[in-house]
């Protein structure tokens, strides 16, 4: 029988960090694979990643590293993060010659501080896995042909899946579907992994951009732009009432409020305000600009230094809050800078600790998908084997990486996500094959 040349055991769509892990693990296992990548070149989030520095993964693990993630997230990815935990992408990368450091915040980089020496590692080991990387070669459709078809097609009778793309027709009998989701779109993300898997049946959560920077309509706020605050931690409150608290800095910028913890709530804000329709005049988040220090013991300290001194009530302020913060706070409190800390009183005192460590803000919207990290929502996870990241509705299509409903804090832990479900459905899609051509009485895959 005529052997197409486009016919491969797997055919990976999407080249980023989900993609590339999968495709390597596939071809490792002996499958042959096709990375089919619509950018000039693959990669391109890996690139421009932690600021062109690649916070490539988290040394949390185990059930921290789990909770993590908001349900049903954490349960769905248990598979997966044991499969390849944290330690062990480090270690992948290591033995590949990228040393890592540790940096605050439990994140991983480089050593080298630059994201490239990341991709180039994941290319050469996708090289070496004999993978076939396509680049500038966009899925356009893809589709399920009978069996009857397919054989009639010159392919094996296998390769079910035609895949339409700008570089011609692949066939393949499994599909690995790694498109990512709709944030930062000119890097390629335009949610077309969404559109293909809603053909073939799947259900698509709404999406919301996430990990965006926040817009505040509040001048004094804005005023403050360019300062930032270390021991910051920024909370939300969840639909079902509960609150959600990311302890990371935040940087005030002319439009409101941007680093890590700010950008960690944005997911939760864009899906509340979708929630509330037109109606919405923005979502209310809580500053705790002093996240080190419990309330009661940083109410005994203002209350200590009160008395210690007769000082201006400004000094009483935590010493590593900036000083333009520091007007801005008092102001808020209802207290006059000039005020002697002698003549402070309790419910001057109680006022101040508020504003310090529950500083209401009211955020109108993030940026959106154009400067968003990650996408909230996608593919549903309900409709996806979390042991081999395999469709319950299209066996022989597995789905991995930001595409799925997957979501992660900043971090590392998207990268995280990404790489564990891209080695899960690497590692299945050429067991399939190999069990299927067990099956048939074939040695291995072909
Ligand atoms: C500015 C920025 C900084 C970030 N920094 C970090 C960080 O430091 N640490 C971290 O953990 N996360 C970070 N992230 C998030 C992280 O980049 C993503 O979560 C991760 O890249 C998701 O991996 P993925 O493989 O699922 O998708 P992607 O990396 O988005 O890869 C999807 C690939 O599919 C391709 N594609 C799309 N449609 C098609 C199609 N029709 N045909 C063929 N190919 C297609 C795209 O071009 C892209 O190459 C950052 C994101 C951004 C935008």
């Amino acid at each position: 029988m005529k052997v197409d040349p486009c016919a491969v055991d797997i055919a990976v769509i999407g080249g980023g960090a989900a993609g590339l892990l999968a495709a390597i693990r596939a071809g490792e296992l002996g499958a042959s694979v096709v990375v089919l990548e619509k950018n000039r070149r693959a990669g391109a989030k890996i690139l421009i990643s932690g600021g062109g520095r690649c916070n490539v993964t988290t040394t949390r693990e185990g059930a921290a590293l789990l909770r993590s993630f908001r349900a049903p997230q954490d349960e769905f990815l248990r598979f997966a993060f044991k499969a390849l935990p944290p330690a062990r992408v480090r270690t992948w990368f290591e033995e590949r010659g990228v040393a890592l450091v540790e940096e605050p915040g439990e994140k991983v980089f480089p050593q080298a501080g630059r994201s490239s020496v990341v991709l180039d590692a994941l290319l050469r080991a996708l090289q070496g896995a004999g993978a076939d990387l396509r680049e500038q070669c966009g899925l356009q459709a893809l589709e399920l042909a009978s069996v009857e078809e397919t054989a009639r097609s010159g392919a094996g009778e296998q390769h079910r899946f035609v895949l339409q793309t700008a570089c011609g027709v692949f066939r393949a009998r499994r599909v690995i579907l790694a498109t990512g989701g709709r944030s930062w779109p000119r890097a390629g993300t335009t949610g077309d992994g969404y559109k293909v898997a809603a053909n073939l049946g799947h259900s698509i959560s709404a999406q919301f951009a996430a990990l965006a920077p926040l817009l505040v309509d509040d001048r004094d706020l804005r005023a403050l732009s360019g300062l930032s605050v270390e021991d910051a931690a920024v909370s939300v409150q969840n639909a079902d009432g509960n609150w959600q608290r990311f302890v990371a800095p935040l940087l005030f910028t002319h439009e409101g409020l941007s680093g890590p913890g700010p950008m960690d709530v944005s997911g939760e804000i864009e899906a509340q305000l979708a929630a509330q329709g037109a109606a919405q005049h923005g979502v209310t988040i809580e500053i705790d600009f002093v996240a080190a220090i419990p309330e009661a013991t940083l109410d005994q300290q203002l209350a200590a230094a009160a008395r210690a001194t007769d000082r201006s009530v400004e000094a009483l302020l935590p010493a590593g809050l900036p000083q333009r913060l520091r007007a801005v706070l008092l102001e808020r409190s209802g207290l006059d800078p000039a005020m002697r800390s002698s003549t402070l009183r309790r419910e001057q005192r109680a006022a101040l600790l508020r504003t310090l460590k529950h500083c209401a803000v009211v955020v109108r919207r993030s940026r959106g998908f154009d400067h968003a990290e990650v996408t909230r929502g996608g593919v549903a996870l309900a409709e996806i084997d979390p042991r081999s990241m395999e469709s319950r509705l299209m066996p022989g299509l597995h789905l991995c990486g930001e595409v799925l409903d997957i979501d992660g804090p900043i971090g590392g832990f998207n990268f995280q996500a990404a790489f564990s479900t891209g080695w899960v459905a690497g590692e299945s899609a050429a067991r399939g094959i190999m069990r299927s051509d067990r099956a048939a009485g074939d040695s291995g895959p072909s």
